[in-house]
This record gives C-alpha cells, sequence and structure tokens, in this order.
C-alpha cells in the first residue's frame, strides 16, 4: 500500500477500518489533562470498559453463593476455565487440549522447562537469543543450576552480527546445526521484547528437531500481535502472558501451550498439583495423581476466578473484532509508523534516528524500536509533555506500539509530527 505523511491521508484510514469501533471499548488514561497517545500496548494492555462489569459479576457470586458459587450462577467456577482454550484457538493456531490458561509467565516457564528439559551428560545444551527478557534468563539459569550444569558450559546466546541489531535466521540456524550434538533445547521468545524481531518459528522449530533438539517459544510479545501456528509449526511448547496485547490487566493470569503429542502423555515427568488430575475425581481426594490428558494436566491450583474473570472480557472482545482483522490492522499501523519514520529520516539533512526492528512484514508485530542517536532521553521526555505513552529500555532504545483494538492511524500521523518537530 502507498502511504503518505499527510493527515488527511491517516483519517481515511481510520474512516475505513474495519475495527474502529473497538477503541471505544476501552479506557484511554489521560495525561497532562488530554487522551493520551498510548503505545505501551505492548507492555501493558488498555483495560476493557465490560472488565468491570466480569469482575463484578464473580464477585457478587461469591458474595451470594460463598463456596457454593464453584457449582451455581452464571458460570460456576468449578468449569469456568473450560472457555479458554476455545478462545485462545484462533490466536495460537492450536488444538483446545494443546492449551492451557494458569499461572503466571515465568512460573509456567519454569513448569515447561522442568518437563521439557531433561539433560544427560551428552545433550545438556540451551540455546537462547542474545537479549532475552531478564526473567527468562533467571528461569534457564536456574534450571541448569537445578540439573548441576553451569551457564558457561551449557548456555548458548545467539548474539546478532557486529554493526547489526537484530538476528539471522541463516545464524539461529547455523548455531543449532552446530551444536547438534550436545543440543537438548531451543527456547527464544517469539517476538524479541527489545528490538521487536520476530522469529521464523517453524523454520527454527524444524531445525532444532533435526537436531534431536526440543523447541519452545516465550509468546510474551507476540500471543495476540501476530498470526501463530504452533500445531503445524511443531513447537514443542510455549507460554505466554496475558497483560501486555492481550488486555487481561496487570499480572492477568497467563497461559501454556503443549503440542498434543506430549499434552496427552500422562507419564511425562511433571509438578504436580490437585487441579491438573483428573476432574471427575477431584472431589474424591484420591491419593494417586491421575493427569489430564491434556495441557491442563499441568495444572497445579485453582485458578484466580476475578482474574480468569477480566482474561474472558478481553478475550469476548478478540473473539467479536476477529483475530484475522486484528492482525490486519497491526500490520497496517505498524507499517504506516515504519513509513512515517523512514519519511522523516529522508525529508532531513541528517538521520534523525534509527529503527531497530526489521522492516520486512513477516518480522515484525506492532512493535518498532527506535533509537536517536543525539538526545534521545530528550525526545522520550518530550513525548511525555506530549502526551505520548511510549517505553523507554535502557541504554537509548524507545519502544512505540500501536495496536489494533484502540490505536489509530491518526495517532500514528501525530506521533510522527511529534518527533519531526523535536528534530528541527
Ligand atoms: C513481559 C515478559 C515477562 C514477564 O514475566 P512475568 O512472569 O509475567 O512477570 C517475561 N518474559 C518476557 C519475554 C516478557 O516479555
Amino acid at each position: 500500500m502507498n502511504f503518505e505523511n499527510r493527515i488527511e491521508f491517516a483519517r481515511q484510514l481510520d474512516k475505513e477500518d474495519p475495527l474502529k469501533k473497538y477503541r471505544d471499548q476501552f479506557y484511554i488514561p489521560i495525561l497532562n489533562g488530554k487522551e493520551c497517545i498510548y503505545f505501551t500496548g505492548n507492555s501493558l494492555g488498555l483495560q476493557p470498559k465490560s472488565a468491570q462489569d466480569y469482575v463484578l459479576d464473580e464477585m457478587e457470586n461469591w458474595a451470594n453463593y460463598g463456596v457454593e458459587g464453584h457449582f451455581h450462577g452464571k458460570n460456576p467456577w468449578a468449569n469456568f476455565h473450560d472457555v479458554f482454550s476455545k478462545k485462545l484457538q484462533p490466536i495460537l493456531g492450536a488444538l483446545p487440549e494443546e492449551i492451557v490458561v494458569m499461572n503466571t509467565l515465568t512460573l509456567n516457564l519454569h513448569l515447561l522447562l522442568t518437563t521439557f528439559y531433561r539433560p544427560d551428560k551428552k545433550r545438556f545444551k540451551i540455546i537462547c537469543e542474545n537479549r532475552a527478557f531478564t526473567s527468562d534468563l533467571y528461569a534457564i539459569d536456574s534450571q541448569l543450576k537445578l540439573h548441576d550444569f553451569s551457564t558457561e558450559d551449557a548456555l548458548i546466546e545467539i548474539k546478532p552480527r557486529e554493526g547489526e541489531y537484530t538476528l539471522r535466521t541463516e545464524d539461529i540456524v547455523s548455531t543449532i546445526k552446530e551444536n547438534a550434538a550436545e543440543l537438548a533445547l531451543v527456547l527464544l521468545g517469539g517476538i524479541n521484547y527489545f528490538t521487536g524481531q520476530l522469529f521464523d518459528m517453524k523454520a527454527i522449530t524444524a531445525v532444532a528437531h533435526e537436531a534431536g533438539a526440543k523447541c519452545g517459544f516465550d509468546l510474551a510479545h507476540a500471543v495476540g500481535n501476530v498470526a501463530l501456528q504452533l500445531h503445524d509449526w511443531d513447537v514443542d511448547f510455549a507460554c505466554w502472558c496475558s497483560y501486555k496485547y492481550l488486555n487481561s490487566g496487570p499480572g492477568a493470569i497467563a497461559g501454556a501451550y503443549i503440542h498434543v503429542r506430549y499434552a496427552t502423555d500422562k507419564t511425562l515427568p511433571r509438578l504436580a498439583g490437585w487441579w491438573g488430575s483428573d476432574k471427575h475425581e477431584r472431589f474424591q481426594f484420591k491419593d494417586e495423581f491421575n493427569a489430564i490428558p491434556t495441557a491442563e494436566g499441568w495444572q497445579l491450583s485453582n485458578a484466580n476466578i476475578l482474574s480468569l474473570a477480566a482474561h474472558k472480557a478481553a478475550l469476548d472482545i478478540f473473539e467479536e473484532a476477529g483475530f484475522e482483522k486484528i492482525v490486519d490492522k497491526g500490520k497496517k499501523l505498524s507499517a504506516f509508523l515504519i513509513f512515517i519514520l523512514n519519511d522523516i529520516n529522508n525529508s532531513s539533512s541528517k538521520k534523525v534516528l534509527e529503527i531497530l526492528t526489521p522492516q520486512n512484514e513477516n518480522e515484525h508485530g506492532c512493535q518498532v524500536s527506535i533509537l536517536l542517536p543525539e538526545k534521545g532521553k530528550d525526545f522520550f521526555n518530550s513525548l511525555n509533555k506530549n502526551s505520548v505513552i511510549a517505553d523507554w529500555r535502557e541504554p537509548n532504545v524507545i519502544r512505540i506500539t500501536p495496536v489494533p483494538l484502540y490505536n489509530t492511524f491518526e495517532e500514528v500521523f501525530r506521533f510522527g509530527k511529534i518527533v519531526k518537530e523535536f528534530a528541527e
């Protein structure tokens, strides 16, 4: 599509936007007395207005029924989470039995590593990306130590080439091949949180499998953002959080995916809890753990219903809007943003900013990471004065993320205007 850096053009795109009515279904924060331009949906998605009602319903059920709320009310808590696998199916590209909503992201990562990282003296290495999110690094590192391996010997971080910001698929592939004999696991972010780079999960999974290793992804920045086909890509396991692109509230209940060939295997070693044991026998309190033969067999505890209620409110909007349309608009928003940023560079005497995120549409989601060679922090502070909420990552990177359900093309245009005025 041919974009134009003009407000009338941006307004026309908004007018033609099939998802335009959804912005009104979210609370837009006020900054300096006016509605902000919220470009941080990659960090904490905005609140759907419906979420309060969904949560209040469960507070009322609790008030009215006490413990009987497990079996009474509109949505009995005993089965409350049964709907989530279906709702997340189109977002993940997975079978319902491969999906479970539970816990938080880092905890789920540990649960999955416990099952899928089973090293021996010969195969013990883990490959991850350089600049993985700290929590993921700590999780990997502590799992290595639990198995008496040192980070030095067992962790391989793939780095960008000299002078580059992002990873080349060919370098990921060659690192996997070079380490094939000792490789136990490849664990990458679906999208890197810092650069916004979307990895070729299908290709990486295939090469990891050829090398005889397992392959998993942390989808914190990918879920609800880009189209996924976890099952068809043959990904072994994945986990995500729901408070970023999925708009389900701070610290919201998270999720995990386990390929059906493992999810149905009741004998796979895992950390177990009563909620992962056969649902029909839960209240018979049998001594023997009898794993649910789906991803639900990895659950530990009965779920936080208030968090599930907010998650349901958010996912109902995804369902109604249609995930394909959401992905389409997300691509268009980020493409428009990249176009405007390039236009600013091209029309200035010197380069105003650098775009770190790969510009090819198959290599990024909504997030575009930029850095200003000069006065980056001043620029970031000026955003705040202009009622823009974006996000600063040390040492000098600004992450800009327009998202399809509540951001507009006009906001992207106005952001560009602020950058241009700052540069002049
Ligand atoms: C946001 C994020 C986290 C946060 O972990 P929590 O367990 O939800 O606190 C972890 N890893 C990545 C890659 C993230 O983007």
